[in-house]
């Protein structure tokens, strides 16, 4: 079939193989341009490996360290008539370039949340790895289904205390215009908790070190977000934020439990970038783009692949890496440093739909959005016929 782009409001509902694998390419491309990354992890599990900031964690830890990799993902399969998700076209070419590279991968595809998928993953390591010395966790979801009670928790993206005004840009209408965001009721901050707080990220440890799968002196790190003022009331002081809070507290919580095998847990502050989980945010598709144009101005704009590998490389993989005053490892400092916060409050009051394109970098963020789902890559005949099959 010839594969074009279906946008739907924050999100494409179509994907293309063709695109995804270039993504992945360009990807292990980068990392492999930045050296070898020498006593990396021999063994890491990555939780959400298939897009955006996980899927760079396995790129990086298999064509940088030489790691093997198991990772986890959600992603639907293609069929002859529709095509598979974005996340399911990346980890069949993640696959591909590793069996290439002769690095050993295996993904398990179902609901990280579940003790079922816990389960198999501890079974695969037993049998294919002997213990995991790197755990990353970069699950994005907006449900979760409580493994002991069954409860399902939907997550809400809205401000904590008092009503937000203020602008956004509707990437389906292509408008800036204000809006007005309800507070979350009491409910609705619990419930965003239980999803994107600390909790499964505590399950996966436990599970893992009682099965005696973690080896000792391993490390783990979940990813967070913390922004500025602009970004706070609908993001760090807002629903999401109370949830990556309550990762300061699992990761303190991880440290204490598993002091006996010198594991070391840490939430990592990442910059924004257009994913399809961050997509999804309001207020975010507008911020992103003017940080992306102040960033790009500025010469120090990075994508998904440069953080992670600086990460990696200067921080997580180091000795005694370099902790803000909650044990945070914190790759987001250019992005919040005044000079660059103070730009973009600057244009922030001026724009318009119809300035918009001059004063941000909207033209960059589509692109990066459409790239997500393997759209918008020179490399690719979109006019081709391709077959959405794609096996793993
Ligand atoms: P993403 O949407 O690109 O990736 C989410 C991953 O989670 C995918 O691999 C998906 O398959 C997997 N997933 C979702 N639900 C699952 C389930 N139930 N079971 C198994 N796998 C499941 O998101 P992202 O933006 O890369 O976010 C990853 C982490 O990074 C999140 O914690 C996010 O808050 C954080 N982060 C994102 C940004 C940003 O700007 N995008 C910035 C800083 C931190």
């Amino acid at each position: 079939m010839v594969i074009k782009p279906k946008v739907r409001g924050f999100i494409c509902t179509n994907a293309h193989p063709s695109g995804c694998a270039a993504s992945v390419e360009e990807q292990i491309k980068y990392v492999k341009n930045q050296g070898p990354i020498e006593n990396g992890p021999k063994n890491v599990l990555v939780i959400g490996c298939s897009t955006g900031y996980g899927l760079a964690s396995r790129i990086v830890s298999a064509f940088g360290a030489g790691s093997k990799t198991l990772g986890v993902c959600f992603e639907k399969e293609p069929s002859e008539r529709k095509t598979g998700t974005a996340g399911w076209y990346n980890t069949a070419a993640f696959h591909k370039e590793a069996e290439k590279a002769g690095l050993y991968y295996n993904t398990i595809n179902g609901d990280a949340f579940s003790h079922q998928i816990k389960a198999d993953v501890i079974d695969l390591i037993k049998k294919d790895l002997g213990q995991v010395d790197l755990v990353i966790y970069s699950l994005a979801s907006p449900r979760r289904t409580d493994p002991d009670t069954g409860e399902t928790y939907i997550s809400s993206l809205k401000p904590v205390g008092d009503t937000y005004t203020t602008k956004t840009f509707d990437t389906s209408k292509q408008i800036v215009h204000e809006i007005t965001l309800e507070p979350a009721t009491e409910d609705e901050i619990n419930n965003t908790v239980k999803v994107m707080g600390g909790e499964d990220w505590e399950l996966w440890m436990k599970a893992l070190n009682e099965a005696g799968v973690l080896a000792e002196n391993a490390k783990t790190t979940a990813y967070t977000y913390i922004g500025k003022e602009l970004t706070w009331p609908i993001y760090g002081h807002a629903t999401i934020g109370k949830a990556k809070e309550d990762l300061d507290r699992a990761s303190a919580a991880i440290n204490e439990n598993y002091k006996n095998i010198n594991l070391k847990a840490y939430v990592t502050s990442l910059k924004a970038v257009v994913t399809q989980a961050s997509s999804a945010i309001p207020v975010m598709p507008l911020y992103i783009s003017l940080m992306y144009q102040v960033m790009k101005d500025e010469g120090c704009h990075e994508g998904v692949i440069e953080q992670i590998d600086g990460l990696f490389r200067k921080l997580l993989l180091t000795e005694n890496p370099v902790t803000d005053e909650v044990n945070r490892l914190r790759m987001d400092t250019v992005e919040t440093r005044d000079e660059i916060q103070d730009k973009i409050k600057a244009i922030w009051p001026k724009v318009t739909t119809e300035n918009f394109p001059e004063l941000g970098d909207y033209a960059g963020y589509h692109e990066d959005f459409l790239k997500l789902f393997g759209f918008a890559f020179d490399s690719v005949d979109y006019d081709q016929d391709v077959s959405p099959l794609a096996d793993w």
